[in-house]
């Protein structure tokens, strides 16, 4: 799928780099963007996606492609 994204070396999916950032697995992904902002960590490229932890929660997650940094954005 054109979805799908190297982060940290590895091929990601939207829902696998949803559950990257969430720590747990997820119901539903939408599809990799990149965020407009660098990690504040490397400065390396962050990628933006947005998911949904459970039925009743939408959260966007921003994950570093370069190193462990990852944020989640729950409002
Ligand atoms: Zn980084």
């Amino acid at each position: 799928m054109a979805d799908n994204r190297v982060v940290q070396g590895r091929m990601q999916t939207p829902e696998s780099l949803a559950e990257l950032v969430e720590g747990e697995s997820v119901m539903d992904a939408e599809p990799i963007e990149d965020a407009d902002r660098e990690c504040p960590e490397c400065g390396g490229n962050v990628l933006e996606v947005g998911y949904m932890p459970s039925a009743m929660e939408f959260v966007t997650g921003y994950k570093c492609q370069d190193c462990d940094w990852s944020e989640v954005d729950r409002d």
